[in-house]
């Protein structure tokens, strides 16, 4: 499946997702930093979206985008973003709280980034154990393998998938674009 339109359709900051339209919702996250915008531009091969998603202002909001008029792509905030002051971080938190356990949206597919070179985080970690108690359908990719030496690939793989446990997990490069097609499988 390719990718032929994507358009913004709206930020949301509250509980408010109403989209008027039961068309499937794809949703991205990950801790800030990870490389979340790069995978949503080599995705889409449309710069503009994470461009959007990166104005000030909208990068503590869930960004709706809407692709190929099909299903909605869904751009969540960062979490881990040890900067963020904690009143800000608490509101981000129960924002992703409310979206995915409150709202009564059942995401087609979470994909969860994490970074192939560092492994996952506590926080990752943290937040795949949540999605995981409430079954959510989930998908790992390890961006920027482009960073992994060729000789530590097996045994990188091999630590992040006994901490990950029982995902699929896909070696991605948003700046390689080695992935891509098999993400798109996953979320299409
Ligand atoms: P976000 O904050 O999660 O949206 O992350 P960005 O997309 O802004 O990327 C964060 C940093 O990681 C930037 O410096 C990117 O250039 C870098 N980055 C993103 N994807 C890749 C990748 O596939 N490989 C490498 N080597 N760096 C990447």
């Amino acid at each position: 499946m390719k990718i032929k339109t994507a358009e913004f359709i709206k930020s949301v900051t509250g509980s408010d997702v109403d989209l008027d339209s039961n068309l499937p919702q794809v949703a991205f996250i990950g801790r800030s930093n990870v490389g979340k915008s790069s995978v949503i531009n080599s995705l889409t091969n449309h710069k503009k979206l994470a461009i959007i998603s990166k104005t000030p202002g909208r990068t503590q909001q869930i960004n709706l985008f809407l692709i190929n008029r099909s299903f909605y792509l869904v751009d969540l905030p960062g979490y881990g973003y040890a900067k963020i002051p904690k009143k800000k971080r608490q509101q981000i938190e129960g924002m992703l709280d409310w979206y995915f356990f409150k709202s009564g949206i059942n995401q087609k597919k979470i994909v969860l980034i994490i970074d192939a070179k560092v492994g996952p985080t506590q926080d990752d970690l943290d937040t795949l154990l949540g999605l995981e108690k409430h079954n959510k359908n989930i998908v790992i990719i390890a961006n920027k393998i482009d960073k992994v030496k060729k000789s530590q690939y097996e045994e990188q793989f091999k630590k992040i998938q006994e901490l990950i446990g029982d995902h699929k997990i896909i070696p991605y490069s948003a700046f390689k674009k080695i992935g891509v097609g098999e993400l798109l499988n996953e979320i299409t």
